[in-house]
């Protein structure tokens, strides 16, 4: 068994999802099961809209909404889809009518919404489901079309989550018995399972989502569960790659990268897979590909235990754009012992991730990166903290700076290899750019530093240049030879 997970930009449009049936159909002898997103754009404008709803009706555009007028306008779009994707006139009869009724609901549902003004996280999770929901309906119709045997099922059937609605989690006993029995006999009858991406149920069967892009981790969630052989996900792209293609146009396609590696990119802000998605494969063992739909004969990257012996010691570079730095400064930084205790305290007390901390013996400041999204409550807080010390002078500001990026440069091979930092540095001061912070993780497998935003695709390419491009790997090589030959 293959699990394999389309996204949204996979399903773009009719003619997409009918080339994302007739690809399924080339593995039908590999037994796939198809985990899928909602088409492009369907997600960003369902939890818009619902916003827009709750808020009286006002968009940034100014245009007055209503429930009936959005339901009817996304009634329209995806008929639209459906009847450019099914020829068979039966079995399009039978998605629309499937659909029909699904509208029907999310109508009630942003009805509600509009009349109290009122948005949770649950009705948010709720709205967005349907997204998935239409998207297995047009998928498995698609197949049906080519003449195979397919069966569209909602995930809420499937993935137990619990009610952190918006970033649910699995409890994976539950799924992986009822994923077993749901699904494997449909794939022994020849059956492709069509399975909804990014969501799940509570054990009350509310609606839950895994969070944004949540459908890669849907998959390894069902992937795992299975005890599939493979975790396949279909890309636009040939894999994962040495840097964001579209900020580093000479990123290079990467053949194998361990499950460390490939989580410490994604949890540094590379958009190629969903942070969590290595983690249910990883017990298991199983492995995950990352493929491109439009070059399916390209085998990508394979994504394991191992990981490839490269001539460089860099794998990969990724920058992201979500986190902010905070300053605490002043000569009482270094001089008051517990600072940096009672601020980290104040961080766990109001449940904030710290993703990098510095603080430089010399310096009179102590910085720490958190997400944009929680200064305004942080600052304050902290403000509040320290009101006495800001008193007495013995810190003199507490400050956010949002305009950053982190950049994290991943390798397994950093592990002990020394100078890898030093280049880093050399490379960037080359290019008059200023590091704000540096860390190193403990795993040894990442340096990321924080660099101003407007240096962002400049620092990128500078060390993607230096360790990455072929002249870069060149470099590397001609250095271990020399230092093989100074040693011998
Ligand atoms: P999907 O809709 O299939 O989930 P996404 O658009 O969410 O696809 O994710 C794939 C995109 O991630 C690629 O198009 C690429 O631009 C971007 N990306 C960012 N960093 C990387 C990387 N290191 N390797 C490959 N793609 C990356
Ligand atoms: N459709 C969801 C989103 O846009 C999940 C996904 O695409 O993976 O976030
Ligand atoms: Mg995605």
């Amino acid at each position: 068994m293959i699990v394999m997970k389309f996204g949204g930009t996979s399903v773009g449009n009719a003619e997409r999802y009918r080339e994302v049936a007739r690809l399924l159909g080339t593995y039908l002898d590999q037994q796939p099961i198809a985990v899928v997103s909602a088409m492009a754009g369907t997600t960003d404008w369902l939890l818009n809209t619902a916003r827009a709803l709750a808020d009286g009706g006002r968009n940034p555009g100014g245009t007055s909404h209503n429930a009936e007028k959005c339901v009817a306008d996304f009634h329209t779009r995806n008929f639209d889809v459906i009847a450019a994707t099914i020829h068979n006139p039966e079995i399009r009869k039978q998605v629309e009518t499937v659909v029909e009724g699904q509208l029907q609901l999310l109508l009630r549902l942003l009805t509600g919404v509009e009349l109290l003004g009122e948005l949770s996280p649950r009705s948010l999770d709720a709205v967005a489901a349907f997204g998935e929901k239409i998207s297995v309906q047009l998928l498995a119709g698609a197949l049906q079309d080519l003449g195979f045997k397919a069966q569209p099922i909602s995930a809420e059937e499937l993935i137990l989550t619990d009610r952190t609605f918006q970033a649910a989690r699995p409890q994976m006993e539950v799924t992986t018995n009822r994923c077993r029995s749901r699904l494997v006999p449909m794939v022994e009858d020849g059956i492709i399972p069509v399975v909804t991406g990014f969501i799940g149920a509570t054990d009350d069967g509310i609606t839950t989502t895994l969070g944004r892009d949540g459908t890669d981790f849907s998959a390894s969630i069902i992937g795992a569960s299975l005890d599939a052989d493979e975790i396949w996900i279909w890309k636009e792209v040939d894999g994962v790659m040495t840097a964001d293609p579209r900020l580093v146009p000479n990123a290079r396609s990467l053949r194998r990268i361990s499950y460390a590696e490939a989580g410490e990119l994604t949890h540094f802000g590379a958009k190629v897979i969903h942070p969590l998605t290595v983690m249910p494969a990883i017990e298991k063992g199983i492995p995950i590909f990352i493929k491109n739909t439009f070059n399916p004969s390209f085998p990508g990257t394979r994504i394991d235990h191992g990981h490839e012996a490269t001539d460089g010691v860099v794998k990969a570079v990724t920058s992201a754009r979500n986190l902010a730095l905070i300053t605490i400064l002043g000569g009482g930084v270094l001089s008051v012992p517990g600072i940096a205790a009672r601020t980290f305290a104040k961080m766990a007390a109001l449940n904030v991730n710290v993703f990098m901390i510095s603080h430089a013996s010399s310096g009179h400041d102590l910085c720490l990166v958190v997400e944009k999204k929680v200064i305004p409550q942080v600052i304050p807080a902290l403000r509040k903290e320290f009101e006495r010390e800001l008193e007495l002078k013995e810190i003199d500001a507490i400050e956010a700076d949002p305009q950053i990026v982190t950049i994290a440069v991943v390798g397994a091979g950093m592990r002990g290899a020394p100078g890898v930092a030093g280049r880093l540095f050399s490379a960037l001061g080359r290019k008059s750019i200023n590091i704000m912070v540096i860390a190193q993780g403990s795993s040894e497998l990442n340096i990321s530093l924080i660099v101003s935003a407007d240096d962002e695709q400049e620092a990128l390419m500078t060390i993607h240049e230096e360790f990455l491009s072929l002249t870069g790997l060149g470099k590397t090589l001609s250095r271990s030879m020399k230092q093989a030959s100074a040693l011998s």
